[in-house]
Formats: C-alpha cells, sequence, structure tokens
C-alpha cells in the first residue's frame, strides 16, 4: 500500500507543505528487492507541492538511514541519505501528448505522472534511495576486505615483507661457506 500520497484536491497554485515518516517497515518492503536494506531509525519525507494548472510541482526532501553490504568484507554499511527532490507531476491522460520538445526542457526535473485524484510519491522516494547507494559500498575506504582464516595463510617466512625468503636460505649459507673459504 502507498504511503505517501498527496491529494490533487488538497491542493492549489499557493502550494501546500506535507510531511510524512518513512516507517522502517515501507523501507523493509520498498528496498526488498534490492541490495539495501531497512536501517535502525525511521526517516521523513518532506514535500511542497504546489498546483499549476493541471501539472503539479512536487519539490522535497528525503531523508532515511539504509543498509548497503561492503563490496569487500560484506558487513554493513550505514548510509544516512539526505537529498532533495523534484517532480513535475501531470495526469495520466497527459502520458500520450508527451512531446519531445517537453522532456528537452524538463531535462533536468523528473517528470511523472498521476491518476485517480492522487500523487503517490512512493516509487520516486524509492528511487531516491536507490540512486543514492554507491555501486560498490565499503564500511570504510581502509577497509581490507574478509579475513583470511590463520590455516589459508601463506607462512609468515615465505611471505612476511620482513624475514628472508626461506628459498634463499640454501644460497646463503653457500655464500657464507665461500666468504669463509676466501679469507
Ligand atoms: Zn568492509
Amino acid at each position: 500500500m502507498s504511503a505517501f500520497v498527496l491529494q490533487i484536491q488538497d491542493l492549489d497554485e499557493s502550494g501546500r507543505d506535507w510531511s510524512f515518516a518513512i516507517g522502517k517497515d515501507w523501507l523493509a518492503s520498498a528496498l526488498a528487492d534490492t541490495e539495501l536494506r531497512a536501517g535502525s531509525r525511521d526517516g521523513s519525507l518532506r514535500v511542497h507541492a504546489q498546483r499549476n494548472g493541471l501539472d503539479v510541482l512536487v519539490q522535497g526532501r528525503v531523508e532515511a538511514q539504509v543498509i548497503a553490504t561492503c563490496a569487500r568484507c560484506l558487513g554493513d554499511v550505514t548510509l544516512d541519505v539526505d537529498l532533495s527532490l523534484a517532480a513535475l507531476f501531470s495526469p495520466e491522460h497527459m502520458r500520450a501528448d508527451d512531446s519531445e520538445e517537453i522532456d528537452v526542457r524538463l531535462d533536468e526535473m523528473n517528470r511523472d505522472y498521476y491518476g485517480g485524484g492522487q500523487i503517490v510519491l512512493d516509487p520516486m522516494v524509492r528511487e531516491c534511495l536507490l540512486l543514492e547507494a554507491p555501486m560498490k559500498p565499503l564500511c570504510s575506504e581502509a577497509c581490507e576486505g574478509i579475513a583470511v582464516p590463520a590455516h589459508l595463510r601463506p607462512p609468515e617466512e615465505i611471505f612476511g615483507a620482513s624475514a628472508p625468503d626461506a628459498r634463499f636460505a640454501p644460497l646463503l649459507k653457500l655464500k657464507e661457506a665461500l666468504t669463509k673459504n676466501e679469507e
């Protein structure tokens, strides 16, 4: 069920403000088939909607917490999303008239449609959250990834930075022997 709905009849040309809580339950279901999960607190959606003829201009701000998965260690990455959004909603029956000219003029703004006397913002809010999530979330820039279990780690004497390479040991011995012979 849609949570963020504006009734067209409540709108006029001077505009109106709305404030919604973005509940964790809403986040959980909206993000169900994505890489993201709901955070530990509720978010908020504040919008100002203004009618202009049949079109409705919606401007607002989304604040929410979502959890992504670190691309290196698979740990949780908490993302605090805080972004503004703007969209122009036109009546559903205008969709067919959508000319290229309009698209070019409004290329900076999302264009969407409403029907049934109401504007449903849920898809737009969801889209915002998805766009805000990085392609490769990292719990920290310095994340070293999944720790290799001790029994799978290569022996220190081979790959350790300071210890001499064990494979050179016979050569070192030979060198010692040769040096001694020269004395
Ligand atoms: Zn990580």
